[in-house]
């Protein structure tokens, strides 16, 4: 089983484990660990602008992740707001193939559950880049970039077809190497 290990700032339902692993088609784990990054944060806040340097964040972080406990791939989620070079905002980061992600929920804030929902797809959207996959041209698909968050709501949660034939080849390797890993 591939193990993700979600660190929040927010609370989050109790089935929101469940949901990412629904849409992971069953072969992730997740467990969800609350926390604060208040001195993280800190350490890469544009003063100017208020915001995380997002970027600068992953690419501290990337490398002291990567054999966190047990876990496959870490995601944080902050109750922030979040920009790279070149872009006003984020809702999120990741790099294809990475390990972790940076989710920001300030632009994302809503009625609860249509918050809970747009968490869940951009968690959904940056897992997807770690597995391998990039922007899909669907708008109904999760791997649609989103623009704004209207564009967020007017996706699903789901991985449209071709995305969740590709999703599920890099899964099952992805378990095949984890096994690998473990046992060496
Ligand atoms: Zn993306
Ligand atoms: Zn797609």
């Amino acid at each position: 089983m591939i193990k993700v290990l979600i660190l929040t700032e927010v609370d989050l339902p109790s089935d929101f484990p469940k949901w990412v692993e629904h849409y992971l088609e069953g072969m992730v784990n997740v467990q969800v660990r609350k926390t604060d990054f208040e001195g993280l944060k800190s350490q890469f806040r544009d003063a100017r602008r208020g915001q995380v340097r997002a970027d600068e964040l992953l690419d501290y972080l990337e490398p002291r992740v990567g054999d966190y406990e047990d876990f496959d791939r870490i995601v944080l989620i902050m109750d922030d707001d979040g920009y790279v070079r070149g872009l006003n905002f984020v809702f999120g980061v990741t790099k294809i193939e990475g390990n972790l992600v940076l989710i920001f929920t300030k632009r994302l804030l809503g009625p609860q559950d249509i918050y809970y929902q747009r968490i869940l797809k951009e968690v959904l959207h940056e897992l997807g880049h770690t597995f391998g996959l990039e922007h899909c041209s669907d708008p109904r698909c999760v791997m649609y970039f989103s623009n704004t968050v209207e564009d967020t709501d007017n996706k699903g949660p789901a991985f449209c077809q071709r995305c969740s034939e590709k999703l599920s080849r890099r899964l099952r390797l992805g378990k095949i190497m984890h096994q690998k890993f473990s046992q060496a």
